[in-house]
């Protein structure tokens, strides 16, 4: 991607509040028309990021850009940027038509290209026929749509949007990630989204950034993250992971050897690590085939089941390794198969490339 087709970038951007480093370092860029997230746990800077990209916070250090030009002096409402939060500040006493053309009527801008720009909104939004309603009126996903509406109809460069399903049940949560996605597809206006919830990111992003104490761990395409992260963090953080402490054995070639404890599992590091490096072994539960396994498989180890729960789509056994732990297992439900016990010997198997080896810094 080259600098002029960003629409937001970041270098070496840091913020402190006192003594609290709320954000360390951060560089990263957004390509126009990309749908990128800022994903972390509580406190980890997210909102800091939000909040100096819209420009209602300055960094301590760093630069910052929006399509190319550096914001610093330019205060929130100079920004070809808008802003969709968790808490909507609509007015409720207002219809949907009045909320969404509040901003445009503060521009002053002529009555016909108003109404003709409010039309669209509630149309992209799949709201059409509700211009009249007012918003005390309107179901929690609906006064939602208003806010993408009324955020989108000033036409920003670039959407910012802060948790902004925060407050919905899980149910109507997953179908405005499936809208928003739409939307933003729609329109191909550049979106950056904030979020904690890790399966929120990975079903509308196209990249997602991983925070974690103010500095970048991994950024990323979604599938990359998850297929290959880069940090223990960035493994436990987004999906579920089995992670194995072990030390490199045998290096060399495509495959090496780590010692966890006493077995010997055979990997395939993405690039050559010395022998006697410390690594995590991070295996994803649903990579790991329980069962008898199969002629060409190169890990096995054998334990016993200890726990069994069952998850609907898959089961997750919970299966103790003497010398090694216990290892999550998780087995589909799509054919119906023996189940197994808890108590009884099983033997779990995997190929080198299912496992991402991640070295762990020395001391
Ligand atoms: P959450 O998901 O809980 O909103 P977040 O990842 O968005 O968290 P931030 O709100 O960016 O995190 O806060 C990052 C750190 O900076 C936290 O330790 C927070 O306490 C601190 N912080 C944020 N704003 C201020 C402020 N105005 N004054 C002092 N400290 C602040």
């Amino acid at each position: 991607m080259t600098a002029s087709e960003l629409d937001v970038e970041l270098t070496h951007v840091s913020k402190s509040f006192g003594m609290v480093r709320a954000v360390d370092d951060v560089s990263f860029g957004v390509g126009r028309g990309e749908f990128f997230s800022l994903l972390g746990p509580s406190g980890c800077g997210k909102t800091t990021i939000m909040r100096m990209i819209s420009g209602f916070e300055a960094p301590t250090s760093g630069s910052l850009k929006i399509r190319g030009q550096d914001v610093a002096a330019q205060p929130p409402f100079r920004r070809p940027t808008n802003m969709v939060f968790q808490h909507l500040a609509l007015f409720p006493h207002m219809t949907v038509a009045q909320n969404i053309a509040f901003g445009l009527e503060m521009e002053r801008l002529p009555k016909a290209e108003i109404g003709r720009r409010v039309g669209s909104a509630l149309e992209l939004v799949h709201l059409a026929g509700f211009d009249r309603r007012r918003v005390s009126q309107l179901s929690g996903g609906q006064r939602q749509r208003v806010a993408i509406a009324r955020a989108l109809v000033k036409r920003p460069a670039v959407l910012l949007l802060d948790e902004p399903l925060g407050a919905l049940d899980l149910k109507l949560r997953e179908e405005m990630q499936l809208e928003l996605k739409r939307i933003q597809r729609e329109i191909g206006t550049t979106f950056v989204y904030v979020t904690h919830d890790q399966k929120e990111a990975i079903t509308m992003s196209d990249r997602i950034a991983v925070i974690n104490g103010g500095r970048i761990e991994q950024l990323d395409t979604v599938s990359a993250i998850y297929e290959r992260p880069r940090t223990a963090f960035v493994a436990g953080f987004i999906g579920e992971t089995n992670l194995l402490r072990g030390r490199l054995v045998e290096a060399g070639g495509e495959t090496a050897t780590v010692a966890v404890g006493e077995a010997r599992l055979a990997v395939r590091p993405e690039a050559p690590l010395p022998r006697d490096t410390e690594v995590l072994v991070s295996l994803r539960p649903e990579k790991i085939r329980l069962g008898p396994p199969l002629p060409e498989t190169a890990n096995r180890l054998d334990g016993t089941v200890e726990s069994i729960v069952y998850l609907g789509s898959h089961t997750r056994y919970r299966v103790q390794v003497p010398g090694v732990g216990g290892l999550d297992v998780d087995v589909q439900n799509a054919e119906p198969a023996a189940p197994h016990e808890a108590g009884r010997p099983v033997t779990l198997g995997w190929q080198p490339a299912a496992a991402v080896v991640i070295p762990q810094p020395s001391g």
